[in-house]
């Protein structure tokens, strides 16, 4: 398993090895076929081998697959992103959403020349030390274990870490801090906790935050960026941050990342500055190609209402076929993003999310499982939409979730 998340370490059992997969569904190599709700974690927003991104992907490699230097694919691929995130002014190419979230801190740091980061409980930022440093979302929250054995002393000292949804909170950490933090990191979304939405006023008090005290604002729009809105959740809530850590969709599903921002703090990296940061497959060819198709597709088919229909459509169903079952069980949803939690209270926070009854879940996870529905496979994880998930997907789900006995 070449990632804990695969491993169904949280609900039991063997995972499927997949031979292969189109649009909504995942074939299994025993010819099982499934409705997929994982989706390569969020990457594939217009489903598994959309036939586009397929033809652009092989007509780059034919191209040659990597050449270590600089092409006018990556620039178009920039170009997209700035036009859906005009708070972007320059950015740059990397190859996973970790490698963004830390470039994109350590560019923070070297910016600010201060050491501090803040994170919020339950949110993921990919797996480089600071970031995993104490309670770092789903894998981590999955296994039960506080941060990783391998993270030193030293790279955790400098990650402080509040409840989500908790201004008071991180208020309260400036107040006595505030001149050593060099950024706030948070999910605008957060999903790897499950979903859970931003409470009306967090994301603007963070913002007043950081600008009173000096310090960057950094959405790590990986899973939202693309999804829940063409400009992510910064165009949905009307919140800009300094900086913006991106992935997932952008790589049109393959190995792809960027993060960027405002030109002054972006000049900051070598080689116009002194803060470095290089890659090998950076802007690879073959995944800027499918990251353009991704996002053009995006601008010119705005699947963004239908998703967000979507989603609504299997949030409320879940609320009523589990319900009707006696079964108590919140629903959080932003857009298109949703997850189920059995508990009967709001879930707002990692605690919250924790509280709720995991085991059910599992259960729940292979009663679907053995419909045909292939959920992500924990309770701390987003059901992730493509445009290929229609009536019938959505129908053959709910009535799977609505024979569930528990
Ligand atoms: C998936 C994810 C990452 C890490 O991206 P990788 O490409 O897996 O390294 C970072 N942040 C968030 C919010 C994510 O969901």
């Amino acid at each position: 398993m070449d990632s804990p998340v695969r491993a169904f370490g949280a609900v039991g059992g063997t995972p499927p090895f997949i031979a292969h997969a189109e649009g909504a569904y995942i074939t299994d190599v025993d010819g099982n076929r499934y409705i997929d709700y994982v989706q390569s974690w969020g990457a594939t927003l217009f489903g598994h081998a959309c036939p586009e991104i397929v033809q652009v992907a092989i007509d780059a490699a034919r191209l040659g697959s990597s050449y270590g230097a600089p092409t006018e694919l990556e620039v178009k691929l920039a170009e997209l992103i700035i036009e859906a995130m005009p708070s972007i002014a320059m950015l740059r190419l990397v190859s996973s959403g970790t490698e963004a979230a830390m470039s994109a801190v350590r560019l923070a740091r070297g910016f600010t020349g201060r050491e501090l980061i803040l994170k919020f409980e339950g949110c993921y930022h990919g797996h480089s030390d600071a970031l995993l440093a104490r309670g770092a979302g789903s894998g981590v929250a999955t296994l039960g274990i506080p941060g990783s054995p391998g993270v030193t002393e030293g790279a955790a000292k400098d990650t402080l870490t509040v409840p989500y949804n908790d201004l008071e909170a991180a208020r309260a950490v400036f107040k006595g801090l505030g001149e050593r933090i060099a950024c706030v990191i948070v999910e605008p979304v957060a999903a790897n906790m499950g979903v859970v939405p931003p409470e009306p006023g967090f994301l603007e008090g963070l913002r007043e935050l950081c600008s009173t005290w000096g310090a960057l604002l950094v959405f790590d729009e990986v899973i939202t960026g693309f999804r829940v809105a063409h400009g992510g959740a910064q165009a949905l809530y009307g919140v800009t941050p300094d900086l913006t850590v991106l992935g997932k969709i952008m790589g049109g599903g393959f190995a792809g990342g960027a993060f960027g921002g405002r030109r002054d703090v972006m000049e900051h990296l070598a080689p116009i500055g002194p803060v470095y940061q290089a890659g090998t497959l950076s802007g690879n060819p073959v995944a800027v190609a499918a990251g353009i198709m991704a996002l053009e597709l995006a601008r010119e088919r705005d699947p963004y209402a239908a998703l967000a229909k979507v989603g609504q459509e299997l949030a409320d169903g879940l609320t009523a076929a589990l319900t009707a079952a006696g079964i108590p069980v919140t629903v959080n949803r932003a857009e298109s993003m949703f997850s189920p939690f059995f508990t009967d209270g709001p879930v707002r926070n990692y605690a919250d999310a924790r509280s709720a009854d995991h085991e059910r879940y599992a259960r729940f996870f292979h009663h679907m499982l053995d419909r045909g529905i292939y959920l992500p496979p924990s309770g701390f994880e987003l059901w992730s939409l493509s445009t290929m998930h229609g009536p019938e997907e959505i129908e053959r789900t709910l009535e799977a979730a609505a024979s569930f006995r528990d």
